[in-house]
């Protein structure tokens, strides 16, 4: 007998048929004398929905009122399992976050996690009662009802896998596990049976959406056995482990693609002490997170100073950023989104030198222009026009020896 913590993602809960075969699936892990609490998102483009509602009233909503607004998609999705569950003939309890309580900071729309109660839930278990959790949210310290920014249903499901002890936590969603990139978007795109919990973070914070960033360093540091799996049923699965014990190590483990990227630049900027930090700090005050950032060289004491931030921040910080351009006397201020970030992902990259050559030669047989570049020990990113961003991941993961040869054209892989 195990405790499982399985959560199904948007599309697993897409409509009633789709929650009856998962309340179905639970039954079965449940009769098989397993112990489960089940944690569900919103059904699949209700989050987009209710935030396109919001953005007809008004561009940039209070953050408080948006994550009011957005929790009701995870209310009714849970609720809905609970009642499935009961008609199947099994005891069901639906759970907002407020009511565990799941307590988080007060950053709306992107909260992260500082103390979950789950005591009543393991009551429940032990008392036959299949306990359903909106993921995705929680409350702060002023009630006030938070998110955790945009799929953080999987960071509620291993929170609570951590917090229950459990042995396992499953995430259930429309592909079956974690590949060498998106496979909707690189049809020969290799299945990754395990994977490091430090490769995962790096390409869940890098845009692959199959994992969100934060449940992947809860699952780190908590030992929480993870895995992702099809909700469409069928043997395949990644299993996140640690570092020694993935056998094969290649140099480059994935290559992912970030939309949500945009950049400001503040043009003739004068070049003094102290100008970086009176840019940016409003930003960190703001929890707007600045990702790359390039100040070119000084001339005649000005220099162009540019970085990154996500484009759901983008409004938000030219509000900010301008208002200090003003003050500092810089010429202008420039804002685009129409831009993406590519990133070859590996433990491999601190060790083979000549790995970021690689990977801008393949931009460059493609003809697309870098516009940034960053890197670290364990990646390589490239700041590109978003109109390349499907054939730049395409090309990076060719030059690596990523594709699947054994790929068929009508999207099967014969082998792993
Ligand atoms: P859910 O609604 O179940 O949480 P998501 O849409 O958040 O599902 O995540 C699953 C999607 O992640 C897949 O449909 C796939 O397009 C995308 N994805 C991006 N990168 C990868 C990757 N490396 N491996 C698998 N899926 C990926
Ligand atoms: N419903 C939220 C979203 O669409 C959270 C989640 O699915 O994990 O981002
Ligand atoms: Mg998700």
């Amino acid at each position: 007998m195990a405790l499982i913590v399985q959560k199904y993602g948007g599309s697993s809960v897409a409509s009633l048929d789709h929650i009856r075969r998962v309340a179905m699936g639970i039954v079965t892990t449940k009769s098989k004398g397993n112990k489960v609490t089940v944690v569900v998102s919103a059904m699949s483009g209700e989050t987009d929905k209710l935030l396109g509602l919001a953005g007809q009233v008004m561009s940039n909503p209070p953050g408080r009122e948006q994550d009011a607004l957005v929790s009701t998609g995870e209310q009714a999705c849970a609720a809905l399992m609970a009642i499935t569950l009961e008609s199947l003939g099994h005891r069901a309890k639906s759970y907002l976050g407020l009511q565990l309580p799941l307590i988080t900071d007060q950053v709306h729309t992107k909260a992260r996690i500082v103390e979950l109660q789950s005591d009543i839930l393991h009551d429940d278990m032990n008392d036959g009662i299949i306990p359903v959790i909106a993921g995705f949210q929680g409350v702060c310290d002023n009630g006030s009802i938070t998110t955790l920014g945009r799929g953080g249903s999987d960071t509620t499901a291993v929170a609570l896998a951590a917090s229950l002890k459990a042995d396992c936590c499953e995430i259930y969603t429309d592909v079956d596990g974690v590949y060498t990139a998106d496979p909707n978007i690189c049809p020969k795109a290799r299945h990754l049976k395990k994977i490091s919990y430090q490769e995962m973070l790096e390409l869940a914070g890098l845009g692959a959406k199959v994992l969100h960033a934060r449940s992947v360093e809860l699952a780190q540091k908590y030992q929480v056995p993870l895995v992702v799996k099809s909700s469409f049923g069928g043997e395949k699965h990644t299993w996140i482990v640690n570092e020694e014990d993935v056998m094969e190590n290649s140099v480059i483990k994935g290559v992912t693609l970030e939309r949500n990227v945009s950049k400001i630049s503040l043009i003739r900027v004068p070049d003094r002490p102290g100008i970086a930090y009176k840019i940016l700090s409003p930003l960190a005050e703001t929890s707007i997170n600045v990702d790359m950032i390039i100040q070119n060289a000084s001339t005649d004491g000005f220099a162009d100073f540019t970085f990154t931030i996500p484009t759901t921040d983008l409004e938000k910080a030219q509000e900010l950023v301008s208002k200090i351009a003003e003050e500092i006397g810089a010429l202008e201020m420039l804002a685009e989104n129409n831009i993406v970030k590519v990133s070859a992902v590996g433990i491999g990259i601190k060790t083979n030198p000549g790995v970021a050559a690689r990977m801008f030669k393949s931009l460059s047989e493609e003809n697309i222009n870098i516009e940034m570049i960053s890197t670290s020990e364990y990646r390589i990113s490239c700041i590109i026009e978003e109109k390349y961003g499907e054939l730049a991941v395409r090309a990076v993961h060719k030059v690596f020896g990523l594709d699947d040869l054994n790929h068929t054209k009508d999207g099967e892989h014969k082998h792993e």
